[in-house]
């Protein structure tokens, strides 16, 4: 029998499963505990729960799955951990430290079939999804090597940016954010946890409705759609016109804020005439969205893109601030390590190729 990883299970799911096989409600929310709070490494560490119940947690389920491959820690702190899965893909998940907390950026796939020109994800096409359970490892495992370092620090925040597209993965995201927010458990809070799409607008809408309180981004990066055809081939399904509509509904539907992500190109769609469309392309939202504007990373494979110059990102803000857009230069986290999305994992695929 294939057993699963018990971090899949939500608390309710848990205390039904363990019920159906004899167990007390009281004993399963035990086990949560031991899971979440205490975060023990072996089930035989949990020791207020009877021998019967640990037989059955033990014949039917595993603790930890995935396995330490690699880690880089930066100068600035950040730490890209890689991780490998029980079927010997590798994964990255990348804890930043910050003034306000300690944010986790997730995977969600193994790739990408998104395939946005600039990515490095986007070179590794999609293996497969990952599970739910594998989603809430990554954070269990950085947690774990807080633990270890003994200094008190907790995962605060998560950032759902890692490598893969998480709305081409909607179902098993979903369920993982449930466990991770669940307050009896890691309990972290749904402000505190910020979920990037490509921009497939029906999840949007779908995800306005359910009822998962977490922070959208959505990644824009071009004003037209031209233009944002040229770096992003989804566009063609999804155009910025039904991104918008969705962006609409969504903030009518939820009061929150959206975030749009740009990634600041040069000479590509960093000029003061893209702020100009930027600005009219939201016009009719943006008291309710914030731009976040990000330095692009290099990547060896796309020459052709690089990094606007300090100057012209400076300026595209201002034009944005001037029309009273609540707008941001994203810090950068790890630049030393190659922290940008699928990097380090793109440059390890490759290793292991060549
Ligand atoms: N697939 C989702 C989430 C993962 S990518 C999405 O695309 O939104 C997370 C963010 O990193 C996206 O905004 C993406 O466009 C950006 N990104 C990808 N490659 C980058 C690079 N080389 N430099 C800077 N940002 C990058
Ligand atoms: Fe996939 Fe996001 Fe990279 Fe595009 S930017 S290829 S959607 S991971």
């Amino acid at each position: 029998m294939k057993k699963e990883s018990i971090y899949g299970l939500p608390l309710e799911q848990l205390i039904e499963w363990l019920q159906d096989h004899g167990q007390k409600k009281s004993r399963a929310l035990r086990v949560w505990d031991w899971l979440y709070r205490k975060r023990v490494a072996n089930f035989s560490e949990m020791t207020d729960v009877n021998s019967e119940c640990l037989e059955l947690l033990t014949d039917h389920f595993i603790l930890q799955s995935l396995r330490e491959h690699t880690s880089q820690e930066s100068v600035d702190g950040t730490i890209k951990f890689l991780f490998k899965l029980p079927d010997d893909n590798l994964i990255e998940t990348v804890l930043m430290r910050h003034k306000f907390g300690s944010s986790v950026c997730v995977t969600t796939q193994v790739g990408c079939n998104i395939g946005c020109s600039f990515c490095a994800s986007g070179l590794l096409t999609k293996h497969r999804d990952l599970s739910g359970s594998e989603i809430v490892e990554q954070i269990m495992k950085v947690q774990e090597y807080m633990d270890n370092a003994r200094q008190g620090e907790k995962v605060s925040h998560v950032v759902v940016m890692g490598i893969g597209e998480p709305f081409d993965n909607y179902i098993n995201v979903m369920d993982a954010l449930r466990i991770i927010i669940d307050h009896k458990g890691l309990a972290i809070p749904g402000r505190g946890i910020t979920i990037s799409t490509s921009g497939l607008a029906d999840k949007i809408s779908e995800f306005a409705d359910s009822d998962l309180k977490v922070n959208l981004a959505i990644s824009l990066h071009a004003p037209t759609n031209e233009l944002r055809e040229q770096i992003m081939k989804i566009n063609r399904v999804y155009p910025l016109e039904k991104i918008i509509q969705a962006v609409e509904y969504y903030l009518a539907k939820t009061k929150r804020r959206i975030t749009l992500e740009y990634i600041l190109l040069k000479d590509l769609n960093d000029q003061r005439e893209h702020a100009l469309q930027l600005v009219s392309l939201i016009k009719n939202i943006q008291q309710l969205i914030n731009i976040n504007l990000i330095p692009y990373n290099p990547v060896d494979e796309h020459p052709q893109y690089q990094r606007s110059d300090h100057e012209t990102m400076l300026a595209f803000y201002d034009v944005l601030k001037k029309h009273g857009i609540n707008c941001s230069i994203r810090l950068e986290h790890g630049r030393d390590i190659e922290a940008a999305c699928g990097q380090l994992r793109s440059k390890q695929v490759k290793a292991n190729q060549g």
